[in-house]
């Protein structure tokens, strides 16, 4: 190692090691002036250490600090070897009961729901595991890093603040020991010494600004030329920015440059040149001029190489204080002792200020290293937080304005600390006494927001970009306003009192500034030109609204508090008022004898503003006052005299007429902006502190005013005043303006108006304003949402408001509510509303939109309907309103109101050619209902002696007085019960006089409540019950009939959807259900079937008849006749691999003849089963690839598909494909004619008769080869060449196939090659047919593991769509040798041939072990015709099948037992009873003895028997597919059920011994050589001698990944994983392979690769070697698979993992904890066994068209 350095360096070294660390520290101790001594020290070491070239060198730069820096230090303090002082310390030591764990980023972090005091107290895992909590509802999150584990601070936790490991500590805390006394005055001493110098020292190094000069205590004697171009982070500037200017300034490679830039980034700095210093310089500039274009340059320095050094040191030293101080809590006392003493300098001059202070100034390494310190002392220590905190506060507003002004994200600014000293409640009460921190946030915030209008109010308009980064860096401010806020204090002192209420003085200001921002003027005639900015007054609303919570809730908790508090706000919204410059002439306006002054305002016409906090805050503090004891006791302690009601109302209601106007299309021409700030003003994430509230300040405004008073005003700004004021206005109105567009909008705003009178009465739910609790505020929220559909648990969530803690209360009240419905393997748990809870439905719910409520008034009718009740839906009955608000019902029964309901209900009479509406109707209705159920309750509730003013019914009953004379409200209702056109209703109106004649009844038999003289109005009892019995019977026929209808309907569709489900059937399923058939079904049962050998059952194989997808037109499947084709996607495939590691590394050389047992690479075939005219598909496709170049050419879109490899589409299924494959007849009876049933050689004979053909073949071969050259050598074998009886290799087999069928042969054979091999299509490869049978071979055996997987039968009822596929495949792969060279074809067979009998000229076979048998038998079997074609000595096809068959079957027995490993474990093996045992055991014996007892010793026969049969069933499944499909012989019927192995019934089809053994005896005289030559190989013997591996029997399937159940431990694995490319970093994308369980650094420059040219991310990498193009990973952080297929193709796909709501949590973001689904994940594993994940893509990507957008290949 030492040798590849610098000579000097050398020198360096050894110098180094001549210096002691104990006897520097022993000068240290003699020194007089100890500073000067370190700093000398100091002086001379740190530049000879660090910076000595261009790149540093980590690890030799620590362990040279550690020895000659740090050691000394470490000596000095100890006092003795600190290998002994330490320890001795931290025994001494008692440790701290805080955990103080600081969170590593993506580390898991967890926060009681239940106890934790706010969201932002949490435990790191091993806390939480050890805690209480685990059983509690906690919230699970990734930490962003920064920040620590709570564990132990009891001040975070209601409950259980100790984890199992801290709690050990926690007996013995009474008191605040001081933890100094536990150490000894020496060391005291020392460490002080120690800490003081080089803590000074780090802090002055790393604030130290100068770039060419050291301060004067570390000035060398001779100084070099050597400086650093130090490039600084900045987030201005993007990644690719920097890199491009990188290669250009310093003339570096990309890969460097991107090194360079992923270091900058990761530390804030990196020098990217190092030299002297004109070398620097010229590259500074460069960079600076390069990056200054459009924004400020790069930050660029050139400094010189000692400064660096120091300055890289100074880090290393805070590091390594930190790490001391872990010893013992008395070096850290003294450490945050050191930091805070002030300096001499007085005022910030304590050496921790001083770091504070030059935050914004420091790069981002040296920022997180001293905030880490901070942390792990400052914060540790309880009486130095507090003292630390005092620091913070005051240099509060500096370090926020610091922050405000740098760029750099928050997580990286000192100022972030604050949560961590805020959050403590008894640190922020104290900051708010003593520092007056409140007032302080929010005046610094306000300072930071300088843009006011003329009357002082934040003006957003014009905000420029730098305005609006700025703003987004304010707004931090409200966090920590928030964190101040969070807990409510118990006991309030004085102090306290009066902090608090100067700081809500401030905060008053700041909203007083918010009061009316945003103006807008309804625009007329032209729209609006450009959209105002909205969405900062919006944010800034949107982030205050807990804020405004929380400081009512202070004000809630101290009623001295808020009734100053109340008094303040009031103020406030008087000098706001008085700042309106409208409204200056007073009009009168009067109806029905009441009368009212008001100011002249028009909505329409003047300035009206959404933004009204202090009118809202005023709202929510008098609902508080409302439930105070003071409203009871002393009423005349508040200041409710002040108040003037119509005041009050004003702003509100305007806000609340402007949104009725644009929802009556009033303000169309205002643009979107308005349109969402309406939406805004509504939305549950502000309504709170809106929308809600202005509701409240109404309310407030009618309980204390004349209700026709209210109710007038309220026309008058809803611009209705004329219509209802002037008797038969309407009337003239409608006839007098045609204007229709005028008419529909009066009816809007009527609908509107009345709709907020229902709200006014009926919105009773806020504690304060009806006597209810929290609990029945939140119940009723769930109960309407949950009556518009079911919902799941984060749908739920997300339509209700969360408080500060982010927590809707739901939990608690939602079983009282609603049922849970569990989720299936697809969708989301459910939650229902329970019936009972139904009743309290109201119709007109104040948070409903416009959708939401007609879809829960459908839901809520066809509940009813179901149910057979009546399909009203009258208002549920309300709680009591609190006594402020009590008077607010007379509402209800005031004259105004009357007169609004009498005069719609007379425009409904009248009906025809007036202006009205339906939903107008409806609303009077409720509202009349709402009046019939405030009457009842009254009468119900009234003591005896009450006497209720409530007389509704009465006043209902009276006729309108002259001049009007018109009927009464009751009599009208009536008179419309029976009118046609308002069937809907009828329920309704029934429902009312039903409950009319209830009260009634409780009237007349009450002897107090003053009797209602009847006017005889009502009509008749038992004439109206005819007629209401007679409508009924006609509406049950009706509705009896409109029922039969839609069940017809509805069943016409589910046929229809039955009918083609098949068709468009996507995934293969492989339960029973699926209707598919087999070819010809069992011909005659209990025929036992042969599939292959002389023997083969004869089928008949029926003509078949196939449609066109794309023509209709039939056709017959012929040899001669045009081709059909199916539709097929090839892919590679690992999903069978065992060696993961291996992969075709050069596919022009790689040879695929032989496959390896660990089936690394195989090549799949699917298809979705359509067939089409290959004629049709080719225009079809030509079409395809024209549309896709003209596309390509006009704009370039992604396509989930990719022409240019020839993909495509299924026309019929959209079904991804890449070729297609002819469908054929079986091809074995094409080529049997020359049938000749003599006989047939047996094994031994055949074996020779075929070695003799081969060796004739290779003899005419060489011969040809030979006689070209004329060389003699061979000439002497030429004579030789005997040829074999019947056999003439010169003859050339006509090939039967029609030209078209040809082609497709060749069509799909070259797509097989292209996409199995990777390479360019050339159809005259030899390699062609190897990759067809390969594909074949592969395809069954994939197909074989999962029917095995499943416990399917074999031959069980297949999807139609895979035994098509699988039967042509099979045809098409016997079929392919006609149209390849006979000769290739041969010298396959030759070579394979070879591998089981030896042969001379084939030495270059693998040895046994390495031979996949099936792949074997299949190209062996399908090789076969070539040779056989030319031999005429009537030896058949089948024979040769057979005693393939058979030998492969023999090799395969050799194969297994060669690799069995049994187990001995002695128990059974005595009972060799069985004939297969003892069979087994005598092979055993030969193959012991073959292999020179290299073999382990014989084993038990019972043992071997077994293994052997499990080994070969995959085998014989495989092969009888195979020979299924080859030949069409159907399947018996004993294996078309599941169960029992089957292992008779299999051998049985496949014309073998039950005995597999017998196979060798029968063939003794041939198979003792073989396996003799079999085991003689030298790899075997490797193998037997432990030196290799080999596949065992039978190969497990593979599955996916083991995952744990609780996914935290998922997080917290990727937590610790760091990218492997750049040292330790940790990853920010961490990515699990599901398939081998890889981590991986994702979607990160860090990580890219190269892969054939192009920078892809670590994830494309993976899947080349791990998947073949194809992978399924885990997106840890995000919880979320991805699937990835090739480059350009992937998508997303739901996770395994869900909360006990049924839900997945995809993102993270809800934070519920998560357990895996196991269903779900076999799904994801079974699309992968399947070869389903490329299709699942591809449907993925057609549905979603911007998932083809992503760029996959850099994740
Ligand atoms: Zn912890
Ligand atoms: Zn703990
Ligand atoms: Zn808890
Ligand atoms: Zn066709
Ligand atoms: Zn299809
Ligand atoms: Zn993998
Ligand atoms: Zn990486």
């Amino acid at each position: 190692m030492a040798s590849e350095l610098e000579p000097e360096v050398q020198g360096l070294d050894r110098t180094f090691l001549e210096c002691s660390a104990e006897e520097t520290a022993g000068k240290w101790l003699q020194a007089t002036d100890l500073t000067r001594e370190v700093y000398q020290h100091l002086a001379h070491y740190v530049p000879r250490i660090y910076c000595r070239g261009p790149n540093p060198f980590p690890q030799k730069e620590d362990m040279l600090a550690q020895h000659v820096l740090l050691g000394p230090m470490e000596w000095y303090l100890c006092g003795e070897d600190p290998e002994f002082g330490f320890p001795k310390l931290e025994q001494a030591n008692k440790p701290s009961h805080l955990c103080g764990r600081v969170f590593k980023v993506g580390e898991p972090t967890y926060s009681c729901r239940d106890c934790a005091v706010d969201p932002t107290c949490v435990l790191c895992m091993e806390c939480f595991l050890g805690s209480i909590h685990r059983d509690h509802r906690y919230r699970m999150t990734t930490s962003g890093g920064g920040g620590f584990c709570d564990c132990g601070d009891t001040e975070a936790w209601k409950e259980g603040p100790y984890c199992q490991k801290h709690e050990l500590n926690t007996s013995e805390i009474e008191e605040e020991e001081d933890p100094l006394v536990r150490l000894s005055e020496d060391v005291i001493a020392r460490t002080y010494n120690i800490f003081a110098i080089m803590f000074r020292y780090a802090v002055e190094i790393l604030t130290w600004e100068k770039e060419n000069e050291l301060p004067a205590d570390l000035k060398m004697v001779e100084k070099s030329d050597t400086y650093y171009c130090m490039l600084f982070n900045d987030e201005v500037h993007t990644y690719e920015q920097v890199i491009y200017t990188l290669q250009k300034a310093v003339n570096c490679t990309q890969k460097e440059a991107i090194g360079f830039a992923t270091t900058v980034d990761r530390d804030g700095r990196r020098s990217v040149r190092y030299g002297d210093f004109q070398y620097c310089e010229q590259a500074k500039s460069v960079i600076v001029r390069n990056t200054s274009r459009q924004t400020k340059p790069l930050k660029v320095q050139v400094m010189h190489s000692s400064l660096v050094a120091h300055q890289n040191f100074g880090l290393k030293l805070l590091s390594w204080l930190g790490s001391i101080i872990g010893y013992s809590d008395g070096l850290r006392r003294i450490l945050c002792q050191v930091g805070l003493q002030e300096g001499p300098d007085g005022e910030n001059s304590s050496l921790v200020d001083r770091l504070m202070l030059s935050d914004s100034k420091l790069w981002k390494g040296a920022r997180s290293v001293y905030h880490q310190l901070f942390m792990s002392s400052l914060l540790m220590d309880l009486k130095y937080k507090k003292l630390f905190a005092v620091r913070f506060a005051k240099n509060y507003e500096r370090l926020q304005s610091d922050y405000v002004t740098d760029d750099h994200d928050r997580e990286f600014s000192v100022a972030d600390l604050s949560v961590q000293i805020f959050t403590v409640p008894s640190l922020a009460r104290m900051l708010i006494t003593e520092e007056n921190l409140m007032t302080i946030i929010i005046k610094t915030f306000m300072d930071h927001l300088r843009h006011r209008d003329g009357q002082g109010r934040f003006q957003f308009e014009r905000y420029t970009a730098l305005q609006a980064f700025k703003f987004r860096r304010v707004q931090s401010l409200i966090l920590d306003l928030k964190y101040v806020l969070i807990s409510r204090p118990a006991v309030w002192s004085d102090e306290l009192r009066h902090k608090f209420l100067e700081g809500f003085d401030a905060f008053l200001e700041l909203l007083k500034c918010m009061q009316g921002m945003d103006p807008i003027t309804r625009q007329v005639g032209q729209h609006i030109e450009m959209e105002p900015e909205w969405e900062a007054a919006f944010t800034l609303q949107m982030k205050l609204t807990h804020i405004i919570s929380m400081v009512q809730d202070w004000c809630a908790s101290d009623e001295k508090v808020l009734i100053e508090a109340y008094k303040k706000c009031l103020g406030v919204l008087m000098q706001c008022h008085g700042g309106f410059t409208d409204g200056e002439q007073p009009i009168t306006l009067s109806i029905c004898g009441h009368s009212v002054e008001t100011i002249r305002y028009c909505v329409s016409q003047e300035k009206v503003s959404i933004h009204l906090p202090v009118s809202r805050l005023l709202a929510g503090l008098h609902v508080l006052l409302s439930r105070s004891e003071v409203a009871y006791k002393f009423p005349e302690l508040l200041p409710l005299s002040e108040l003037s009601p119509p005041m009050l109302i004003e702003h509100p209601l305007r806000c609340l007429v402007l949104c009725a106007q644009v929802h009556a299309g009033m303000w169309r021409r205002n643009g979107f902006s308005l349109v969402n700030q309406i939406y805004y003003y509504h939305n549950v994430k502000c309504r709170r502190e809106m929308f809600d509230k202005d509701i409240m300040m109404l309310q407030t405004g009618v309980s204390m005013m004349d209700p026709n008073h209210f109710l007038m005003i309220m026309l008058s700004r809803f611009e209705l005043y004329q219509i209802f004021s002037t008797p038969d206005y309407g009337k003239r109105f409608s006839s007098e303006i045609t204007h229709k567009d005028v008419i529909q909008q009066n009816n809007t705003l009527i609908e509107e108006m009345l709709y907020l009178i229902i709200m006014l009465v009926g919105e009773r739910f806020i504690p304060g304003v009806g006597q209810v609790n929290a609990t029945e505020e939140i119940k009723r929220e769930i109960i309407h949402q949950l009556s518009i559909k079911p919902m799941a648990h984060s749908e739920l969530v997300k339509s209700l408001p969360e408080d500060e803690n982010k927590e809707t209360g739901m939990e608690n009240v939602i079983e009282t509510v609603a049922h849970f419905k569990k989720p299936g393997l697809t969708g989301r748990g459910m939650y229902e509303l329970k019936p009972e809870c139904a009743k309290e439905f109201n119709l007109y719910f104040y948070h409903f939109s416009r959708a939401e409520q007609s879809k829960a008034e459908e839901a809520q009718r066809k509940l009813r309907r179901q149910n057979r009740e009546d399909t009203a839906l009258p208002p549920p009955v309300l709680p009591p309103f609190c006594p402020l608000f009590a008077s607010l019902v007379n509402i209800l029964q005031s004259d105004v109101m009357l007169c609004i309901m009498g005069t719609i209900l007379q425009w409904a009479v009248e009906h025809n050619g007036y202006a009205w509406s339906e939903s107008m109707l409806q609303r009077v209705l409720h509202l009349i209902g709402m009046a019939l159920q405030e009457e009842k309750q009254h009468l119900e509730n009234a003591m005896e002696e009450h006497v209720v003013t409530f007389t509704f019914t009465q006043k209902i009953s009276k006729p309108g007085e002259a001049p009007n004379n018109s009927p009464s409200i009751l009599a009208m209702l009536e008179t419309l019960q029976n009118a046609p056109y308002l069937e809907v209703h009828k329920d309704m109106i029934r429902w009312i006089l039903k409950t009319f004649n209830a009260i009634k009844k409780i009237r007349e038999s009450s002897p107090t409540s003053p009797v209602a003289e009847t006017e005889g109005t009502i009509m008749e009892e038992s004439s109206r019950d005819k007629d209401k019995a007679e409508r009924k019977r006609k509406a049950e026929i009706a509705r009896l009939r409109r029922e039969k209808i839609m069940a017809q309907m509805s069943e016409m569709q589910r046929h229809f959807i039955d009918e083609n489900k098949e068709l468009f059937q996507q995934t293969l399923e492989l339960d029973g259900s699926s209707s598919a058939v087999l070819d010809s079904g069992p011909v005659v049962s209990g025929t036992t079937f042969t599939a292959l050998g002389p023997a083969q059952t004869q089928v008949s194989e029926h003509r078949q008849f196939v449609t066109c997808i794309l023509c209709q037109e039939e056709q017959e499947v012929k040899v001669e006749s045009k081709a059909m084709v199916l539709a097929a996607f090839v892919q590679r495939s690992t999903v069978l691999s065992k060696n993961r590691s291996k992969f075709i590394q050069d596919p022009e050389k790689y040879d695929p003849l032989f496959m390896h047992p660990d089936l690394s690479c195989g090549t799949h075939t699917g298809s979705c089963g359509h067939i089409m005219h290959a004629h049709c598909w080719q225009r079809y496709f030509d079409s395809v690839q024209n549309k896709e170049q003209r596309r390509q050419q006009r704009l370039r879109l992604h396509m989930s598909y990719d022409v240019e490899n020839g993909e495509f589409l299924c026309p019929l299924c959209e079904c991804l494909s890449n070729t297609v494959i002819p469908l054929l007849l079986p091809p074995r009876n094409i080529f049997s004619s020359r049938l000749n049933f003599s006989d047939q050689p047996n094994l031994t004979q055949w074996i020779r008769i075929i070695s003799q053909q081969i060796k004739a073949l290779q003899s005419l071969r060489k011969e040809e080869n030979a006689s070209i050259p004329a060389s003699s050598e061979n000439s002497k074998n030429m004579e030789e060449v005997e040829l074999p009886q019947g056999f003439r290799p010169d003859f050339h087999p006509q090939n039967p196939y029609s030209e078209n069928i040809k082609e497709m042969l060749t069509t799909f054979g070259t797509a097989t090659y292209k996409v199995g091999l990777k390479v360019h299509p050339n159809e005259e490869d030899p390699r062609v047919p190897i990759m067809c049978w390969g594909s074949c071979a592969y395809t069954i055996q994939s197909i074989e593991r999962i029917l095995s997987d499943e416990d399917k039968p074999l031959f069980g009822p297949l999807p139609c769509r895979l035994d098509d596929c699988l039967r042509s495949l099979t045809r098409f792969a016997a079929a392919h040798w006609t149209v390849a060279s006979l000769l290739v074809v041969q010298r396959h067979f030759c070579k394979l041939f070879a591998s089981l009998v030896p042969n001379d000229s084939h030495d270059d076979v693998p040895c046994i072990l390495d031979i996949d048998m099936f792949h074997l038998l299949v190209s062996l079997v399908l090789a076969f015709p070539a040779l056989q074609c030319q031999d005429f000595s009537g030896i058949s096809l089948g024979t040769g099948d057979l005693h393939i068959f058979h030998l492969v079957t023999m090799a395969h027995i050799v194969q297994i037992l060669l690799t069995s490993c049994t187990e001995e474990n002695g128990m059974d093996q005595e009972n060799l009873t069985g004939e297969e045992e003892l069979a087994t055991l005598t092979l055993y014996k030969i193959l012991h003895q073959c292999t020179g007892s290299a073999l382990k010793e014989i084993p038990s026969g019972w043992h071997l028997w077994r293994s052997v049969r499990a080994g070969i069933m995959p085998f014989l499944k495989c092969s009888a597919l195979f020979f299924h499909y080859l030949n069409g012989v159907p399947a018996p019927s004993d294996i078309q059920v599941s169960g029992a192995s089957h292992f008779e019934h299999l051998c049985n089809y496949l014309s073998l011994p039950t005995n597999l053994i017998c196979l060798f005896q029968e063939n003794s005289e041939i198979m003792n050589s073989l396996i003799e030559s079999w085991c003689r190989n030298n790899e075997v013997k490797q193998y037997l001698e432990g030196e290799r591996d080999a596949v065992s029997y039978p190969r497990e399937s593979n599955k996916l990944i083991d995952l744990p159940e609780d996914y935290s431990s998922l997080i917290n694995q990727a937590s610790n994983f760091s990218c492997p490319k750049s040292g330790g970093d940790k990853s920010r994308a961490p990515t699990l392979c599901l398939v081998c369980g890889t981590l991986l650094c994702s979607q990160s420059y860090c990580c890219q690769t190269e892969l054939e040219g192009e920078d892809v991310g670590a994830c494309t990498a993976h899947t080349y070697s791990c998947g073949s193009g194809a992978g399924i990973f885990l997106r840890v952080r995000e919880c979320q698979v991805l699937f990835l297929a090739g480059k350009t193709k992937g998508c997303f796909y739901s996770p395994p993992y869900l909360d006990d709501y049924g839900e997945t949590d995809q993102g993270l973001r809800r934070g519920n904890p998560l357990h895996l689904c196991r269903d779900r994940f076999k799904k994801i594993q079974k699309l992968w066994h399947q070869h389903s994940i490329t299709e699942e893509i591809g449907h993925a990507q057609e549905a979603n068209q911007t998932l083809v957008g992503i760029d996959w290949q850099h994740l």
